[in-house]
């Protein structure tokens, strides 16, 4: 459990020197996670599942989940994954699979976490995802609940309801729906005015901390969620007195940061006096749940994603734009991933109609190899140059 021990070590210090610079939301963030890995790493029972598990339905209950791609992202956040492509190697797994399930095989064969007592996956928003637990399950002897998505919401939110009671005949409940619901939408009217926040003032908040703190998502429905989310809006009111609107381009970034570089966005914005001002990872969508359609809400709200579908995603960035004026859209593809990069070319094609400079980075948000930050640079020169009418920028 060495590398879990030094995430949890760094997770501390991170907290301690975020809280010190005031970013506080950073630092109560960092405190929540550190605290369900140490009890999972101290012999506590946990369900991994993937991303876009409603956590509602796990607030219901006394039991620890990781979602796997946080994890898998925090660990190569601090650089704690190692020989990820020798070990996929080593066990035949897909050269063609992403690398946040391999990451996630690689701690648990390697014992860095303990194995999960149930492994839940949707199809959406890929396949990799239930291809892996079903694979995991095999592998690790545990039951393996698939919860399928296929544009049916009456029968996701069955599918839900069902799961949910699977999952209470075994673990202890520990909250109402009414409860959940009730922290659930109180967060969800935060989240609402922050995002509104935002887009009338571009850039107010640095995007890497929205980058930093976008999974939680998958952490609604939890109190301290609604405190972190509720610190980050009055911070974004202190803010306002001594906001300015960005003096450079204003960009979009569509999916994941290489999480291996945690500088890349400062970097990005010094290099060209850019500000970016939005993400799309950050956006929850704001959809409320009821106490007696829970399960419907929650199904309605996973259809109402930003990556669910291609309209979905030219409606979310249509309402960006509106307010914010974007100058340009910086969109990173997951090497491997077969989902959010098929959409690239339309989004393209969408962008030049709307005359919004538009270009596609691609590499793997886990493994450093895959990532030329070289080639990165170069075609930023470009765009940027583009962006900025032609003029050579002085770097
Ligand atoms: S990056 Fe793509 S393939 Fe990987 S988990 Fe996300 S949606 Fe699935």
């Amino acid at each position: 459990m060495k590398q879990m021990k030094a995430l949890v070590h760094r997770m501390d210090l991170s907290a301690r020197l975020h809280k010190g610079l005031g970013s506080t939301y950073l630092s109560q963030y960092l405190e929540m996670q550190k605290k369900s890995l140490e009890k999972i790493l101290a012999g506590g029972s946990y369900i991994a599942s993937t991303f876009y598990m409603p956590s509602e339905l796990f607030k219901l209950l006394d039991i620890e989940v990781i979602y796997i791609e946080r994890l898998t992202g925090f660990t190569a956040a601090n650089q704690l994954l190692t020989n990820i492509q020798f070990y996929r190697s080593l066990n035949n797994l897909p050269e063609c699979g992403c690398s946040y399930q391999i990451a996630f095989d690689s701690l648990l064969s390697n014992k860095h976490i303990p194995w999960p007592s149930e492994i839940i996956a949707l199809n959406y928003a890929c396949d990799d995802g239930w291809i892996y637990g079903s694979y995991a399950s095999a592998k690790y002897s545990v039951p393996f609940h698939f919860v399928e998505v296929n544009r049916d919401t009456q029968a996701l939110a069955v599918d839900l309801k069902d799961l949910y009671n699977k999952l209470r005949s075994k673990y202890i409940e520990k909250n109402s729906i009414e409860k959940i619901v009730e922290i659930s939408n109180s967060t969800m009217a935060v989240k609402e005015e922050i995002d509104a926040l935002r887009l009338e003032n571009p850039g107010i908040i640095n995007s890497m901390d929205a980058f930093r703190i976008f999974t939680l998502y998958n952490d609604l429905g939890d109190l301290q969620t609604f405190d972190i989310l509720n610190d980050l809006k009055n911070k974004i009111h202190e803010g306002l007195q001594s906001y300015q609107k960005p003096s450079g381009a204003k960009i979009l970034w569509l999916g994941v940061i290489p999480l291996y570089h945690n500088r890349i966005i400062t970097d990005l914005e010094e290099r060209y006096v850019c500000r970016v001002v939005y993400e799309d990872l950050f956006d929850f969508t704001n959809r409320y749940l009821s106490v007696d359609g829970f399960f419907n809400d929650l199904a309605s709200r996973i259809e109402s994603s930003v990556f669910f579908s291609l309209q979905n995603r030219l409606d979310a960035i249509q309402r960006y734009n509106k307010t914010i004026e974007i100058d340009g859209i910086i969109h990173f593809s997951q090497r491997n991933c077969k989902f959010l990069p098929s959409m690239v070319p339309i989004l393209r094609r969408e962008m030049e109609k709307a005359n919004i400079p538009f270009v596609e980075v691609s590499g793997d948000v886990i493994e450093s190899q895959y990532f030329n930050i070289e080639g990165f640079w170069n075609v930023m020169d470009v765009f940027f140059e583009g962006i900025y009418g032609g003029r050579k920028l002085v770097y």
